[in-house]
């Protein structure tokens, strides 16, 4: 049986391959262990194999195993954002992946400014214009973005994507060079950099890199299948923070 260390060095190997692939120097991309589901004994295998940068979905299951492990870890949360979890949040992580709305990023915007942070923020586009998923729908984006870079306290890195779910790696392709093209197309508009592209799962990750991805979300790829499905299709978050 292969240990958490091997899958973790197999997608570490890939991720070089696939920058080799398109000309991409490795390090900018983040591998982000995405652990929802997997106990804190378990991250811990995946921190004695190195890795330092982990992904939650839900507060609740993710609290008492922050608390469990070294506070030199980085977390990011890239489930869907409740209002009355964000004062919780935005302390705990690095980078919250999924404000998906003008009326969230500005409460967000209020509650950092109570508590002194400014937070590192993604956007989330409904790239595949599915109802069941988050996300701003890009025209909706395109509206508000200037309303959305003004607020004072949120650092707006950049966006974020799950795709529609498809029969193999290559059908996510399109939907990541759609949000790349929708980044350009907002950063040659605002001239905000909007450095950060969130794309691409254990299923699609290395299409994702050759795309433009600066930020995998993988899981199942290191830890294994998940025992019980917490998000729904695709991994997608439908249950909220
Ligand atoms: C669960 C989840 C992932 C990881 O999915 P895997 O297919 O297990 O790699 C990535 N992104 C989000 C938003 C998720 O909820």
């Amino acid at each position: 049986m292969q240990s958490t260390a091997d899958h973790l060095a197999d997608v570490r190997s890939r991720i070089a391959a696939a920058c080799n692939r398109c000309g991409r120097d490795p390090s900018e991309v983040v591998l982000l262990a995405v652990s929802k589901t997997f106990p804190a004994e378990v991250v811990r295998e995946a921190v004695d194999a190195g890795q330092r940068v982990f992904a939650e979905s839900r507060l609740q299951e993710a609290e008492p195993k922050i608390a469990l492990l070294p506070g030199s870890l980085e977390w990011h949360f890239i489930g869907r954002i409740q209002r009355n979890k964000v004062r919780r949040l935005l302390p705990l992580f690095t980078m919250l992946h999924a404000v998906d709305s003008l009326r969230l990023a500005q409460f967000t915007d209020s509650v950092a400014a109570e508590l002194g942070l400014f937070p590192k923020v993604l956007l989330q586009v409904d790239i595949g214009a599915e109802e069941s998923k988050g996300g701003f729908d890009p025209d909706t984006l395109r509206a508000e973005i200037g309303a959305l870079l003004e607020l004072p306290r949120l650092q707006i890195d950049g966006l974020m994507c799950i795709p529609p779910a498809g029969p193999d790696a290559k059908s996510a392709r399109p939907w990541f060079v759609a949000l790349r093209t929708l980044r350009d197309e907002l950063r040659a508009r605002t001239g905000a950099p909007l450095d950060v592209l969130s794309m691409g799962m254990s299923g699609d990750y290395e299409v994702a890199i050759e795309e433009g991805a600066t930020h995998v979300r993988v899981g199942s790829a290191i830890f294994g299948s998940r025992r019980y499905r917490v998000d729904g299709e695709l991994g997608a978050p439908q249950t909220g923070a």
